[in-house]
């Protein structure tokens, strides 16, 4: 069966391109980094080379970039290891990814203390909440730049100036940003920013954590001298050089992409909100180009991602980790919708490989499904 792809926030294939500048590294070139006989050291380079890459893209020091392992490491990292006895406080959202709710209800049993900030019913933070939030033991604002199950960007801009007056380290989980909107952290208040590969391209089980040279944080994992002595664990080398060719290539193309994505976006929601009981979860205008998230009322409940599903058409109901839990979502639950609305939620989201004949397919199907499970 052909399969039509338009859960890209979930995952994405590796490109052409970033597997071809991984395979030397997969077969010739394996040896360890840390080694120093000659093919260490063209591991070594390669490494240092990537990492140089990234902090050039993205307007930092290459001592600024960590490689981890995903971006629920760099996010477990920076919670954990910012908090001390004396700065025991964290401000965080509502509409996190499980990554940095978790990690914060983890720590909320350790004694740290947490404020989930609330948003309004576009998705969007309280910044007046935030603005009185922020106390002499605050440690971390950790906010993400865009949300992904609804895409909504958030004010990032003047939740890093709320933070940079009030003297507070800002981290900012851009997992779902990177590759559709430019970041360049020159000039900008950002002490710290996870990214994952996966989402843009390259393999999964490789991640980034920015940190500001400025921010001094405990190390997570413990071991061998690797990333500075801050992150121990022998490199994921080949997913490292990956990560890099990806990285670079997400910002690079960035706009002609999220153009191509935002139209395509666009002719889809349209068509989708001419459809009786459908509407569109958090704001239209500011959310990622590639998101929709649409509620379809008066359908029987779970039924509509194995419909599609039927025809090769891979969406989510929201986001990949609460998949197949009957759990209502938590971001939806924090715009305040309505019980019936909270039942069946859709997100699509597509990126610039796919076409307008995929999204006319899917529309069909859609409709029909949703005629179908009509209750
Ligand atoms: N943060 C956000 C916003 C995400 O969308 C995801 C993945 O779904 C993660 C963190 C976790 O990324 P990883 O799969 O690399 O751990």
């Amino acid at each position: 069966m052909k399969y039509i792809y338009m859960d890209n926030a979930s995952t994405t294939s590796i490109s052409d391109v970033v597997l071809e500048e991984m395979m030397p590294y997969l077969k010739e070139n394996y040896a360890n980094p840390s080694s120093l006989y000659t093919l260490g050291q063209k591991s070594r380079a390669a490494l240092e080379n990537s990492r140089i890459k990234i902090a050039k893209s993205l307007g930092v020091k290459a001592k600024e970039i960590y490689f981890t392992s995903c971006a629920t490491e760099s996010n477990n990292w920076i919670l954990n290891g910012i908090v001390t006895k004396e700065k025991n406080h964290i401000i965080t959202s509502k509409i996190e990814h499980p990554a940095i709710i978790e990690t914060c209800k983890f720590l909320e049993k350790k004694g740290i203390e947490i404020t989930f900030l609330n948003v309004d019913r576009n998705g969007f933070v309280d910044l007046e909440e935030l603005n009185n939030s922020i106390k002499e033991n605050t440690a971390l604002v950790s906010i993400m730049y865009a949300n992904n199950e609804i895409g909504v960007v958030e004010p990032i801009e003047e939740i890093e100036k709320i933070c940079h007056n009030k003297k507070i380290p800002f981290h900012t989980d851009a997992v779902q940003a990177l590759g559709n909107i430019k970041l360049n952290l020159k000039d900008r208040n950002i002490s710290a920013m996870s990214f994952s590969g996966h989402k843009i391209r390259a393999p999964k089980g490789v991640g980034i954590l920015y940190l500001s040279e400025n921010l001094n944080i405990e190390n997570f994992m413990h071991g061998g001298a690797q990333e500075r002595r801050k992150r121990a664990g022998t490199e994921n080398l080949a997913s490292i050089v990956g990560l890099s060719k990806a990285f670079t290539d997400a910002q690079e193309n960035v706009e002609k992409n999220s153009k191509n994505t935002l139209e395509l976006r666009e002719y889809m929601l349209d068509k989708l909100l001419e459809i009786e009981g459908v509407s569109l979860n958090g704001s239209r205008e500011k959310r990622l180009p590639g998101n929709i998230n649409i509620s379809i009322e008066n359908i029987k409940e779970q039924m509509l991602v194995p419909f599609l599903d039927s025809f090769g058409i891979c969406i989510s109901q929201g986001s990949a980790c609460s998949a197949g839990s009957l759990e209502k979502s938590h971001v939806l639950k924090a715009l305040g919708l309505s019980e019936e609305k909270l039942k069946n939620p859709l997100r699509i989201s597509i990126n610039y490989e796919n076409t307008y004949e995929e999204a006319d397919f899917v529309i069909e199907k859609l409709k029909n499904g949703i005629k179908k499970l009509n209750r």
